[in-house]
């Protein structure tokens, strides 16, 4: 009798074992961390390698492969299109390295820039022209833009303050007046004179490479209030990605286009620079009240080699104290996270 119990129990296991499909799942294995949002057997899913520069495109076309390059960039891949977000990829020796040059861009069809500053411009001419894309900009972005090595038919100017969506194949974007970061004098200040002594000094190359980099973005005072565009893109089956590439306050246009949406399934958002855990928490959790992101990845925290990276930690637990449901990632590098649109509450709602 108890012979044919522990024969039961065993089938029972094996059962359990054959439906579970992928057994280290079930048992929270780190090596499948990847297939938690994403999907497995995908080259274009695993490889960290730009779609731009030669990676592989992810093999259904519902799939949305997002990878983070640095600061506020991001490449998203979609049903054979390819969206860059920002273009400050050449940010010199000083830098810890992406692992590709901006020449290595070769295919993109569309460059959205969210404000002009270096960090977030300095390769949008040239892969520009490299690709063919088009290139958009707040009028303070593409003023700088224009004074580089770029067609002008490519470059269209936005203010972000309605009336503004733009049509493209399988996707459209609605361009959304943000707000730059203001972090606090005081403590950017007391932060960035601690670390000096510790910073390896510039050689004068490395000085001359700095400056000739900062030369292809802007200082421009206007980037604050009307120089950073906040996007909204929206996918054909409705999934939305909320992207947002300075860590300033959320602004009027932005809660009128939240109003009339909701909520959002991806939110790429910047850091605020405010260094402080209890300051880049405080408006990490204002930006996922605001936008309600399913999905939230943080950019901007990275930093040169003798700099400070912000850490994402603090946010994600703050951001799940507001939003217990809330999806927190962050990847290195050009790694990719990979989401099924097909599965957004838009589509489930309209069916
Ligand atoms: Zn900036």
């Amino acid at each position: 009798m108890r012979g044919k119990w522990i024969g039961l129990v065993a089938l029972m296991v094996a059962a359990a074992w054959a439906c579970s499909g992928i057994v280290s799942e079930r048992v929270g294995d780190p090596r499948s961390a990847r297939m938690i949002i994403g999907q497995s057997s995908d080259p274009g899913c695993e490889a960290a390698t730009l779609v731009s520069t030669g990676g592989a495109f992810p093999k259904d076309p519902r799939t949305l492969a997002i990878r983070w390059p640095g600061y506020s960039n991001f490449e998203l891949v979609y049903n054979g299109r390819i969206i860059l977000l920002d273009a400050y990829f050449d940010r010199g020796s000083l830098f810890p390295p992406l692992g590709f040059k901006a020449a290595d861009i070769k295919r993109a069809d569309l460059i959205l820039v969210g404000h002009g500053h270096v960090d977030h411009m300095s390769d949008a001419a040239s892969v520009g022209t490299q690709t063919g894309a088009l290139v958009i900009g707040a009028p303070v972005t593409t003023e700088k833009l224009l004074t580089q090595k770029i067609d002008p038919k490519q470059v269209r100017t936005v203010t972000g303050k309605g009336g503004e969506l733009l049509q493209f194949p399988g996707f459209t974007v609605e361009p959304i007046l943000g707000r730059h970061g203001e972090p606090p004098k005081d403590v950017t200040e007391a932060f960035t004179n601690a670390l000096k002594p510790f910073a390896k000094p510039a050689t004068p190359e490395q000085a001359k490479e700095r400056a000739e980099i900062r030369s292809r973005g802007t200082n421009d005072p206007r980037v604050i209030a009307e120089g950073t565009i906040a996007f909204l893109i929206t996918l054909d089956n409705g999934f939305r990605i909320f992207y947002r590439d300075s860590g300033g306050v959320v602004t009027d246009y932005e809660r009128a286009a939240m109003a009339r949406i909701g909520r959002v399934d991806v939110g790429l958002i910047a850091v605020s620079a405010a260094f402080l855990h209890s300051l880049t928490a405080q408006r990490a959790v204002e930006h996922i009240r605001a936008y309600q992101p399913d999905v939230y990845i943080p950019s901007h925290h990275d930093a040169e080699n003798d700099g400070l990276w912000r850490a994402t930690e603090p946010l994600f637990r703050a951001v799940k104290d507001a939003n217990p449901n809330i999806v927190t990632v962050s990847r290195g590098y050009r790694e990719p996270v990979c989401v099924d649109t097909e599965n957004n509450i838009q589509r489930r709602q309209t069916r």
